[in-house]
């Protein structure tokens, strides 16, 4: 199959070279400056481009427009109207206008608002984010525009992933300004975080995926021994892409870049069927959407394939889960990338206050952070030896390590400096250059060269709430800094002594050492860092009053928000477990026992012949002991939970249903799926009625 990348590069979007060619200059130049300054534009305007948008969307095929916007389900939502408007006369006409572009009200009833509209009204409203262009989508259903857009509600209270992350672009744009100012850059209007999500996911045969139950309802298998091979030979990893998955891959490529989409790398990822794709990084907001793009194209493509792709955290038990590294640094609108060390001592001194800002952010604001890496599939993925630890750690790689190390056993640094001109009494800090060999795979926040990579995030989870987090926690950080500073008489003395009391403060959140580890867990605890080991822990953070101060203060989320935000999470956790522990219910009910009996009931019979035969059946005699014994475990776990599951779910309080299904209902299932998965490797493979990991994994 030859591609011409840059033919279909973007061929699917309403970029700013298609406005380019396709608007009035006056319109063009309009919307250039909205993007880059903020604020509206005319009806006039939104009116013209409505029509030009309409236009090429229909020259490649499109019948419909869609806001596409992203609820707080994580995954985004759309409603196809067509572009037909009620005739008139005889002949029916195709039309987009500036009202319909820029503002829409959907029926918001049914998406999750924790309680913030029931105060008000049931409609939502949703408005055209202009950063982020509008595409074509080529569905089944017909090729839809789709136009990106905020969801609000009627007293514009956030009730999406994008609006509160746009507000923190906006806190972090305005705070690292004030930053930059200081060391004497007036030339800066706008800086942008910078993201490129890695994703990991991974691809299983459809009709396998199909005659499982626990894939389809959950998207993870909750029943499965483990097959006679898992990961261990590392064979799997980067390792040759076989055959049909290369084609999904190919086709995936394609597909990504038509919606301009910067797919770059891919590879086969550690477990068996496991791969990953990576696109170039983008600002923040445009990145969050293309990833959820992506994620969905990689959904729609698999299909076509004969595959289905799993974006769950952690479909199998006992390899590796699936994550999402966000990497993220910050852009100036010139180019400047501020977590780039620079080559002289004044590039360095910004550097190292923009470091330290970041660490004290994070160490800070380590619960918020945790959080934001949190769904319900994640539980199975952080502290589980095999992904970052809950606890959150920074990495920063020996050399800069020294630096800090340094700076923080030397108060005097700043007298250092005035007496003997040596660079803030740390020889290194000049030389400080991008060490590309730091690589610590066990480090939750790492930095790698010129930007921090994020690897809580969990795979199938929209990365909009940690970058909102990350740009919120140092936006505050460096407008204290910036308070500090823009006051001080002696800029340079003042800056090293803010540096220094920064590090000294923070750098206990610094370690370098194995995050997968016992003693570190020790470790942490000792240096006072939390460790919020689920979801569940890690909610009320959003509700304290550091946080609640945090968002306030640059209006990111209201206190209503947050509390909203909250009472989402413990609902959507105890109803994933809840649909789980149905489908473990019925899984259990319908086909393990069933089959498990059936083998019994053979055994029983064989045994019956042959020793009717005269013959001693002694094998069948003992499988049919271990099967009748694990039978009635199985039978025992499986009503156990179902007189559990009534009692929790029936609980009035949120966050302690999310608590009790965590400490009781997890537990009841991991009584059920033991005696099954015993069962599994004991049953005639011809009565098992599930594909097993060995077919799951092996036969993609
Ligand atoms: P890894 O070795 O961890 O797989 P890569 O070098 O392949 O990392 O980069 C991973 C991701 O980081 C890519 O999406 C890449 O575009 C992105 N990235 C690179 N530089 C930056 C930066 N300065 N800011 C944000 N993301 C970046
Ligand atoms: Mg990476």
């Amino acid at each position: 199959m030859s591609v011409n990348i840059s033919e279909i590069f973007g061929e699917n979007v309403f970029s700013m070279s298609v406005m380019r060619e396709r608007l009035p200059k006056a319109a063009y130049a309009e919307m250039l400056d909205v993007m880059e300054h903020g604020g509206n534009i005319s009806m006039a305007t939104a009116d013209i481009v409505a029509n030009a948008m309409k236009d090429w969307a229909v020259e490649k095929g499109a019948t419909h427009y869609t806001h596409w916007f992203q609820p707080l389900t994580g995954v985004t939502a759309e409603k196809h109207d067509s572009f037909i408007t009620p005739p008139d006369d005889s002949k029916t006409l195709l039309q987009l206008t500036g009202k319909q572009l820029i503002r829409g009200e959907p029926d918001a009833s049914s998406f999750p608002s924790g309680g913030l509209r029931a105060t008000h009204y049931a409609r939502g409203y949703t408005a055209w984010d202009m950063t982020s262009p509008a595409f074509v989508k080529e569905m089944s259903c017909g090729t839809i525009l789709c136009i990106p857009t905020i969801f609000v509600s009627y007293n514009g209270e956030a009730l999406d992933k994008k609006t509160p992350l746009l507000r923190s672009m906006e806190a972090v744009s305005t705070q690292a300004l004030r930053i930059l100012r200081l060391f004497g850059n007036t030339q800066a209007t706008r800086v942008t975080p910078s993201v490129g999500a890695e994703q990991e996911y991974f691809l299983v045969d459809r009709d396998k995926y199909l005659k499982r139950r626990d894939l389809i309802y959950t998207g993870r298998t909750l029943f499965g021994a483990p097959a006679p091979k898992g990961q261990e030979l590392d064979d799997q990893y980067f390792g040759v892409i076989r055959y049909r998955v290369g084609q999904f891959m190919a086709d995936l490529n394609q597909e990504l870049w038509k919606l301009g989409i910067p797919a770059t790398t891919q590879h086969n990822e550690v477990a068996p069927a496991q791969h990953e794709m990576a696109p170039i990084y983008t600002m923040c907001n445009l990145a969050v959407d293309q990833n959820q793009l992506a994620m969905e194209t990689m959904k729609r493509v698999a299909t076509r394939h004969g595959l289905v792709c799993l974006l769950h955290e952690k479909p199998y038990a006992g390899v590796n889960g699936s994550g999402k590294h966000d990497n993220w640094s910050l852009t100036t609108n010139l180019g400047e990338n501020l977590l780039d060390p620079g080559d002289t001592p004044n590039e360095n001194l910004q550097f190292l206050l923009v470091l330290s800002c970041i660490i004290k952010a994070v160490d800070r604001h380590a619960d918020l952070l945790r959080c934001s890496a949190s769904n319900p599939g994640n539980e199975h993925r952080l502290g589980a030896q095999e992904a970052p630890p809950a606890i959150i750690s920074i990495f920063l790689g020996d050399q800069l390590d020294s630096v800090v190390d340094q700076i923080v056993s030397n108060a005097d640094s700043v007298q250092l400096l005035a007496t003997t001109k040596l660079y803030f009494g740390v020889p290194t800090v000049p030389l400080i250059k991008k060490d590309a060999t730091d690589r610590n795979r066990t480090s939750p926040f790492a930095f790698t060269g010129n930007k921090f990579e994020f690897r809580m995030v969990g795979s199938s989870d929209s990365i909009a709430d940690a970058n909102t987090t990350l740009n919120a926690i140092v936006a505050e950080a460096m407008c204290e800094a910036a308070d500090v500073l823009e006051k001080a008489d002696d800029f340079n003395t003042a800056c090293f002594k803010l540096i220094h009391d920064m590090l000294s403060a923070h750098h206990r959140v610094i370690f370098n050492g194995n995050g997968y580890s016992d003693a570190w867990v020790e470790e942490a605890a000792r240096r006072g860092l939390p460790n919020l080991p689920s979801m569940v822990n890690a909610i009320p953070s959003l509700t304290t009053e550091k946080a609640e101060n945090l968002f306030t203060k640059f209006n990111i989320y209201t206190k209503s928000e947050l509390e909203a935000r909250a009472e989402i999470m413990y609902e959507t956790y105890a109803k994933v477990l809840k649909i789980e522990t149905q489908t473990m219910i019925h899984m259990a009910g319908k086909h393990y026992i069933p089959a498990a009996i059936h083998y019994c009931t053979r055994l029983g019979q064989s045994i019956a012949a042959v020793t009717g035969a005269g013959v001693a059946a002694p094998v069948q005699k003992e499988l049919l002991e271990k099967c009748s014994a694990l039978l009635s475990q199985a039978s025992e776990a499986l009503e156990k939970l179902k007189v559990l599951l009534p009692q929790v779910d029936s609980m009035d309080d949120v966050p302690a249903m999310a608590m009790a299904y965590h400490d009781q209902i997890v537990p009841a299932m991991a009584a059920l799926r033991k005696p099954v998965d015993e069962l599994e490797l004991l049953v005639d493979k011809a009565i098992w009625p599930m594909p097993t990991y060995g077919d799951l994994m092996f036969e993609v």
